[in-house]
């Protein structure tokens, strides 16, 4: 029942120490943002775009100016992004963390919506396209610090970092570009210290980041168990549960790395959650 499941995942946050989140695309469905391999996907509907895109990071280190002119001239493939807005799944998370128990969310999407739903600690592993970020000491700037629209007309593109002079990028992490190293080492941080690893919206697998649940489900601590003969023995026990929020099982059910699934919309069941936790605190 998936009632006793959302009990189930309310108390053991309740009886966390250091919960975090980690979401990917299934968690933003519900506020309308495309996927990208879908039946009516991104990239379905237009392969040449993906194709392009492959090249992009390549593209961008070789010609940087040019780069930024063919994005400031083409249409986004993703529409009006920018214009999303939160759903009941990131404002569930988000009150998950003013409650105290959720520590971090990590999430693979770049449409900001946890921002705008008020997270606090919040690692964008793919970045963010509310932000733009600079290749070199990473210093991430929101849109508005730069007018991309002069740059261009006064042939001064690309942008440069004013900390450090380096080339500002988009923070969108593209095809073979690197994670950018502070949110690498920052998230596999998180996976080490949680104790509860809440997964929503994503079969994780996607690497780098399908590492995390991996890392942190290797994880063991020694607890003292009394015998049966009244002696104390020493044994290794799972040190993180880890409850996955999908609308399917995936890879993380199927291989025994999450410990239990509640099967649902975030939207719908994140909520549930919150509203069980708040009773069970009262
Ligand atoms: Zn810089």
């Amino acid at each position: 029942m998936i009632e006793e499941l959302i009990a189930r995942a309310a108390r053991d946050l309740i009886n966390s120490q250091y919960a975090i989140a980690l979401t990917g695309a299934g968690i933003s469905t519900e506020s309308g943002i495309p996927d990208f391999r879908g039946p009516s996907g991104i990239w379905t509907k237009n392969p040449e775009a993906e194709r392009r895109a492959y090249r992009s990071y390549e593209r961008f280190k070789s010609d940087p100016k040019g780069w930024w002119l063919e994005r400031l001239t083409t249409p986004s493939l993703l529409g009006d992004l920018e214009q999303a807005q939160p759903n009941a799944g990131h404002y569930a998370l988000a009150e998950l963390e003013r409650l105290g128990i959720l520590k971090c969310v990590i999430t693979q999407n770049v449409d900001g919506l946890h921002e705008k739903a008020g997270a606090g600690k919040l690692l964008e592993y793919h970045g963010s396209i509310l932000k733009l970020r600079c290749i070199s000491c990473n210093s991430r700037f929101s849109h508005h610090e730069f007018d991309l629209q002069k740059l261009m007309e006064e042939d001064a593109l690309p942008p440069h970092c004013p900390k450090c002079d380096g080339i500002v990028k988009t923070d969108g992490v593209a095809f073979g570009e690197p994670i950018p190293g502070d949110v690498a080492h920052n998230s596999l941080e998180e996976a080490w210290r949680c104790d509860i690893m809440l997964i929503c919206g994503t079969s994780a697998v996607v690497f780098p980041f399908a590492n995390l649940p991996r890392t942190a489900r290797e994880r063991k601590i020694e607890r003292e168990r009394r015998t049966d003969t009244g002696l104390y023995a020493v044994e290794k026990v799972p040190a993180v549960t880890i409850i996955e929020v999908n609308a399917e099982p995936t890879p993380l059910t199927d291989e025994g790395i999450s410990d239990y699934l509640i099967q649902g919309k975030t939207g719908e069941v994140l909520p549930a959650i919150v509203e069980q936790v708040k009773k069970l605190r009262m």
